[in-house]
């Protein structure tokens, strides 16, 4: 993920241990704001309880925490995030 950058890059470093929505977003304000940031997950997918998976069978997709989307546009840090 490519996250735009609002100040130079000054050489700190940040690990985030666990890629659910909390994880990410803080991991995205660091990189944003010139931080090297990795991610560490035990998972073999991110988005810890807000991911998504084939819970119904094959061919299905579902968000587990779908409700957790509008705040996409309520939640000022992810409007800010403009992702
Ligand atoms: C069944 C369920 C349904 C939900 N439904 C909704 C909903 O509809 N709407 C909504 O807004 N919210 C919902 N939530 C709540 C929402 O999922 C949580 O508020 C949100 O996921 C919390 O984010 P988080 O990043 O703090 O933690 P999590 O999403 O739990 O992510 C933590 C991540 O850290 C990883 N991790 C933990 N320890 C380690 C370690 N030592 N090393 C590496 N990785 C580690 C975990 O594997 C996980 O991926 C639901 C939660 C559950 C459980």
């Amino acid at each position: 993920m490519q996250i735009p950058q609002r100040s130079v890059d000054h050489g700190r470093r940040a690990i985030v241990v666990g890629s659910g929505p909390n994880g990410l977003t803080t991991a995205a304000l660091l990189a944003r704001a010139g931080w090297q940031v990795d991610v560490y997950e035990r998972n073999a997918h991110p988005g810890g309880a807000a991911a998504s998976a084939a819970s119904l069978g094959p061919g299905t997709i579902v968000d587990l925490g779908a409700a957790g989307h509008p705040f996409g546009v309520a939640s000022p840090v992810f409007r800010d995030l403009d992702l």
